[in-house]
């Protein structure tokens, strides 16, 4: 195996920093099935990558370090722990180079928000290091360590709108017309943990309180052909979202404010408590986020399009 530190190798990958930019993720439909023997459940789920970004900058050096700035700086432990530094590992243990880097983050997307803000930057990482260390891995083979990382970040790499299988992790891209969508981000006071939503609904429904499964996805993917939003807005879906209301009952509000401003649908993102609008065109994104912030129902909000694509140098 090649060291990133050989002199003869100083000419693979890149001398000077590599900036990626990496985007949060909605789940337009989030179906969740049986829990399996190994503690995940089965998915069924339509990713969709939205411009709200986390930005990761790498550049050479003699160990492995991470500092960030942004959402959640001195919150985020910076160590071993953290998902970006685990994904430099990663990539190093299956390329045979030494995990020498220099990370830094500035992060936009929300902590524990159910916008996949921590996938989103070990997708940044896998992509940014290999890169800096002139691995040159496939998007196939990156979306292969990436699955062991966690279920959303091989989504991340590919970003677009994806349709997920399995624990998640199975992404394959969804063929819809070239539109975007627009979006109204209410992004809560606080995180909500992603294992203790899916621990919620199961003791929801098996407390037989929980609403009905959505089950397939053939109707979003249909909607996702179409270029009326108002279709899409009936076919927005998330089976956590209960289990989000029983632990922060004030999401409630947050959901009707949208809906008193007009949103044409309005969800819970993921697990929670960030909350996703879907409205007609940007100007209406703009006055429906205006309207909502100004409701007093959440921290803030923001505005964003979707689809963009993954993980990306530049
Ligand atoms: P998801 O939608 O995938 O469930 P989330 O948006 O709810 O995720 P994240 O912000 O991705 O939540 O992170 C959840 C937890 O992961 C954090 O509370 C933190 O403990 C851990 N974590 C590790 N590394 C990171 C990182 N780089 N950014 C954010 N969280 C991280």
């Amino acid at each position: 195996a090649w060291r990133p530190d050989d002199d003869d190798d100083q000419r693979r990958g890149s001398s000077g920093p590599v900036r990626v930019r990496v985007p949060a993720k909605v789940n337009l439909h989030l179906g969740v099935g049986p829990l399996r023997r190994d503690g995940y459940h089965e998915l069924n789920t339509v990713y969709h990558a939205i411009s709200i970004y986390d930005e990761l900058t790498a550049r050479r050096g003699d160990t492995l370090t991470l500092t960030m700035e942004g959402e959640g700086a001195g919150e985020l432990a910076l160590d071993d722990s953290n998902l970006a530094i685990r994904a430099a590992h990663a990539l190093a243990g299956y390329a045979g180079v030494l995990p020498h880097a220099r990370l830094h983050l500035r992060k936009q997307i929300p902590l524990a928000g159910g916008l996949a803000g921590g996938s989103a930057d070990a997708a940044a990482a896998l992509v940014a290091c290999d890169a800096l260390w002139g691995t040159g891995l496939s998007r196939d083979e990156l979306a292969g360590i990436a699955a062991d990382l966690g279920s959303d970040v091989p989504f991340l790499i590919h970003g677009g709108t994806a349709l997920g299988t399995g624990r998640g992790e199975a992404v394959s891209p969804v063929l819809a017309r070239p539109t975007s969508w627009h979006w109204v981000v209410a992004v809560a006071d606080g995180g909500l943990s992603t294992p203790a939503a899916y621990r919620e609904l199961d003791r929801l429904r098996a407390a037989g309180t929980a609403g009905t499964p959505l089950g397939s996805t053939d109707g979003l993917l249909g909607a996702l052909r179409q270029r009326d939003p108002r279709v899409l807005a009936g076919c927005l879906g998330n089976d956590l979202q209960d289990a989000a209301l029983s632990m922060r009952p004030a999401l409630a509000d947050t959901l009707k404010a949208g809906e008193a401003a007009g949103a044409l649908a309005g969800i819970v993102s993921g697990s929670g408590p960030t909350c996703v609008f879907l409205a007609r065109d940007a100007a209406d994104a703009q006055r429906i986020a205006t309207e909502v912030a100004e409701a007093g129902v959440c921290r803030e909000t923001r505005v964003a399009h979707g689809p963009v694509p993954g993980a990306r140098v530049g």
